[in-house]
């Protein structure tokens, strides 16, 4: 790409946002930016220092004490790679608590705008086409069914070794966090007006990925 581009991807979790969008970033030699990593580390902080989810006062001391940066395709919380520890299920069960947090928030899309400054780059979240990049050159809004999301989870879940939830668990869970997201206050999950929908359900990855390519070379 000769020019700065941005690219929004937005959309609820096991909508396949992630590996879409590490492959454009590949494809179009662009940066990648995982938000959704960043909320799970600084959720990773907080359940380590086992500061209970409802002491906002706590929380709030921590958020300006924390340092969350990428580096090399590896995410680093205050120094140390947490890639594998953010993916874990208890994660998934508390982040949606901590990224409905005003502050919280603020804190993390100024981080979000600080890295894509100046450069071209691909990121994903809930809040991107919306908030953090509301100029973006393409926003696109990724959906599936619950029930292929819940598969897409399970799997993940499984791959990674973890084997105490079922696929009914994943579902509920899923849900629970979908909901949480678009119903908060600040920045919740919608589509922003000018971005485009793309349903991933009968579609592989390969599939999803040409899509997308096709609408931004398209232009
Ligand atoms: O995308 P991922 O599933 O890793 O995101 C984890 C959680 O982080 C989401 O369920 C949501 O609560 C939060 N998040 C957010 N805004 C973003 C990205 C993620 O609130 N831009």
């Amino acid at each position: 790409m000769d020019r700065i581009i941005s690219i929004a991807i937005d959309g609820p979790a096991g909508s396949g946002k992630s590996t879409i969008s590490k492959l454009i970033s590949q494809k179009l030699n662009i940066e990648y930016i995982d938000t959704g990593a960043m909320y799970r580390a600084f959720t990773l902080k907080i359940l380590n220092k086992k500061i209970s989810l409802d002491d906002s006062e706590k929380i709030l001391s921590e958020i300006n004490n924390t340092i969350i940066d990428f580096k090399d395709n590896h995410i680093y919380l205050d120094g140390e790679i947490v890639d594998k520890q953010i993916r874990e299920n208890i994660i998934n069960q508390n982040v949606s608590y901590i990224a409905k947090i005003k502050e919280v928030r603020y804190r993390m899309v100024e981080l979000q705008r600080e890295i894509a400054k100046n450069k071209s780059v691909i990121m994903d979240g809930r809040d991107i086409g919306t908030v953090v990049l509301p100029d973006a050159t393409y926003k696109f809004f990724i959906i599936a069914s619950v029930d292929e999301r819940a598969k897409r989870r399970y799997k993940e879940l499984a791959n990674e070794g973890e084997i105490n939830i079922t696929l009914e668990q994943v579902k509920k869970e899923l849900k629970m966090r979908d909901k949480i997201d678009s119903t908060r206050d600040v920045a919740p999950l919608v589509k922003a007006k000018d971005a485009i929908e793309v349903d991933t359900t009968e579609k592989n990855i390969e599939e999803s990925v040409n899509t997308i390519l096709e609408i931004i070379q398209g232009r």
